[in-house]
C-alpha cells in the first residue's frame, strides 16, 4: 500500500475556498445554530423530564424562545423580526430538538406554517397588523385538520359562510400544535362545501374572537409539553380584512405552506436522532459489562456507526431540502424523501438507544425512552409516510 502514496500530489486544502459542502454551514448560520443549541441546553434540558410528565412548557420557556428571536426567524427586521432565512429556521428546528423535540415542533409551527403564510399570503395590512405581533409575544397555530379530514385533507366541513363585512365560522378542529399558548390562529373553512378543494379559504383569527374556543387538550405519546387540542367554531364572525389569500384558495396557501413545513419535521426527527446518539454514546463508554466498557464491543461500535451514517444521511437530505427551497429551486420530491427517511430514521435510532441502554433505556430516570416516544409522530403530522411517499411515486411517475 505504501508503494501508492505520492506525496508530491498530496493536495493540500484550502480553508479559506468557499465550500459547497451540503454540511458546511456559513458563519452566521453556524453561530446562529450554536446559540440556539447553547439555549436549549442551558435553558430547556434541566426541565425536559418535568414538562414530558406536566405535559407542559414551563413558565418562563416561550418569553426566553421569543427573547431568543427563534420564534420571529423569517419575520423581516422591519416588522421586529430576524430578518433571517427558511434554513435559519431549519436550523433552529434541529438544534431545539436535540434536547426536547416538544420545544422544536412549538418553534417549527410557528416559522415554518404560520410566519410563513403570513410572509406569503398576507397583504401589507395584515402583515403590518400581526408580524409584529408574531415577532413580539404571540404564539401561532395552524388549524387544517378535522376528525373526518387528516390525510384528506380537503375534505374538511369547517363552514364559513359570508355575512355582511365578515365570514361567520362553524365546525372543529382536531390536532391543533401550540393551541393552549397561541394567540393568533390561521383556520381553513370552505365557503362552499360542493366547490370541493376550490371552496376552502383561510382565516386569521386571534384567539379573543367571539365564537372560538380552544376545546380539549390531548393526552399524548410524545412531544407531550407541547400541546394539542381541538378548537371549536360556533358562530365565530370574522372580518373580510382576514382571509389570507384570496377566497377559494386557501388550499394553495395549505399546499405550498405544508410543501416547505415537511422540511421542518425532516429537520425535527434529525435533532432527535442526534440527540439519543449523542446521550448513548456517553453512556456506552460508561457501563461496563464483562469486564470493559460496552463501547468496547465491536457490535455495539457498528451499531452506532451505522446510526450516527443514517443521521448524516437524513441531515444532508433536510439542508439539501432546505437549500433548494432557498434558491427557489423545486423541492416538493426532496422535501417528501427528507421527512420519510428522516421520521423513520429517527424511529429506528431511538430505538437503538434504547436498546444500548438496556433496562435503564425503559425508564424515565434516563432520557432516551421519552425520545423514543417522541420520534415517533414525525411519521404521522404534516402528512403521514404513506402520503409522503405518494408524493414521491407521483413526481417519478409524472
Ligand atoms: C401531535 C399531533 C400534532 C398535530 N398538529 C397539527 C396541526 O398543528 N395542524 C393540523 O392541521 N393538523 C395537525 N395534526 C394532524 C395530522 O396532520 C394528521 O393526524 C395527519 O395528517 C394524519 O391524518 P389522520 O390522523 O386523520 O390519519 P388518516 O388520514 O386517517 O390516516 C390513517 C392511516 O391511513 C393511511 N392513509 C390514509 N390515506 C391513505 C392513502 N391515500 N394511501 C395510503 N395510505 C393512506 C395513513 O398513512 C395513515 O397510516 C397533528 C397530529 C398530531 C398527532
Amino acid at each position: 500500500m505504501q508503494a501508492l502514496r505520492d506525496d508530491s500530489i498530496a493536495v493540500v486544502p484550502d480553508l479559506t475556498a468557499p465550500s459547497h459542502a451540503l454540511s458546511t454551514l456559513s458563519d452566521d448560520e453556524r453561530l446562529f445554530q450554536d446559540s440556539v443549541y447553547e439555549f436549549a441546553d442551558a435553558e430547556i434540558r434541566p426541565h425536559v423530564r418535568e414538562m414530558d410528565e406536566h405535559a407542559k412548557f414551563h413558565d418562563q420557556l416561550i418569553e426566553a424562545l421569543f427573547g431568543l428571536g427563534v420564534l420571529a426567524v423569517e419575520i423581516p427586521e422591519a416588522y421586529g423580526g430576524a430578518g433571517a432565512s427558511f434554513f435559519h429556521s431549519v436550523l433552529a428546528v434541529e438544534a431545539l430538538s436535540r434536547v426536547d423535540p416538544s420545544v422544536a415542533v412549538l418553534v417549527d409551527v410557528q416559522n415554518t406554517l404560520v410566519i410563513n403564510a403570513l410572509v406569503r399570503w398576507g397583504n401589507d395590512t395584515q402583515k403590518r397588523a400581526y408580524l409584529p405581533k408574531l415577532a413580539a409575544d404571540t404564539v401561532g397555530a395552524y388549524a387544517l385538520s378535522e376528525t373526518g379530514s387528516g390525510s384528506d385533507a380537503f375534505a374538511l366541513t369547517t363552514r364559513a359562510v359570508e355575512d355582511g363585512d365578515a365570514f361567520v365560522l362553524t365546525g372543529r378542529k382536531l390536532w391543533i400544535t401550540n393551541a393552549s399558548e397561541a394567540g393568533l390562529f390561521i383556520v381553513f373553512a370552505t365557503v362552499d362545501p360542493d366547490a370541493g378543494y376550490r371552496g376552502i379559504t383561510a382565516f386569521i383569527v386571534s384567539r379573543d374572537t367571539p365564537g372560538f374556543t380552544v376545546g380539549r387538550k390531548e393526552d399524548k405519546l410524545g412531544i407531550r409539553a407541547s400541546s394539542t387540542c381541538e378548537l371549536l367554531f360556533e358562530g365565530c364572525r370574522v372580518s373580510k380584512r382576514d382571509v389570507l389569500g384570496d377566497v377559494g384558495r386557501g388550499y394553495k396557501v395549505a399546499i405550498e405552506t405544508l410543501d416547505e413545513g415537511r422540511i421542518g419535521i425532516g429537520a425535527q426527527m434529525v435533532g432527535v436522532a442526534q440527540g439519543a446518539l449523542d446521550h448513548t454514546i456517553g453512556y456506552i463508554k460508561e457501563r461496563r459489562q464483562f469486564g470493559k466498557a460496552i463501547a468496547d464491543f465491536q457490535g455495539v461500535q457498528f451499531q452506532i456507526a451505522r446510526a450516527a451514517t443514517e443521521i448524516e444521511a437524513a441531515r444532508l437530505m433536510v439542508y439539501n431540502a432546505a437549500r433548494l427551497r432557498e434558491e427557489g429551486l423545486p423541492f416538493l420530491k426532496e422535501a417528501a424523501m427528507c421527512k420519510v427517511f428522516a421520521s423513520e430514521m429517527a424511529e429506528r435510532t431511538t430505538s437503538l438507544a434504547v436498546n444500548l441502554y438496556g433496562g435503564y433505556g425503559f425508564v424515565k430516570d434516563y432520557p432516551v425512552e421519552k425520545l423514543y416516544r417522541d420520534a415517533k409522530i414525525g411519521q404521522i403530522y404534516e402528512g403521514t409516510s404513506n402520503l409522503q411517499l405518494q408524493t414521491i411515486a407521483k413526481q417519478l411517475l409524472a
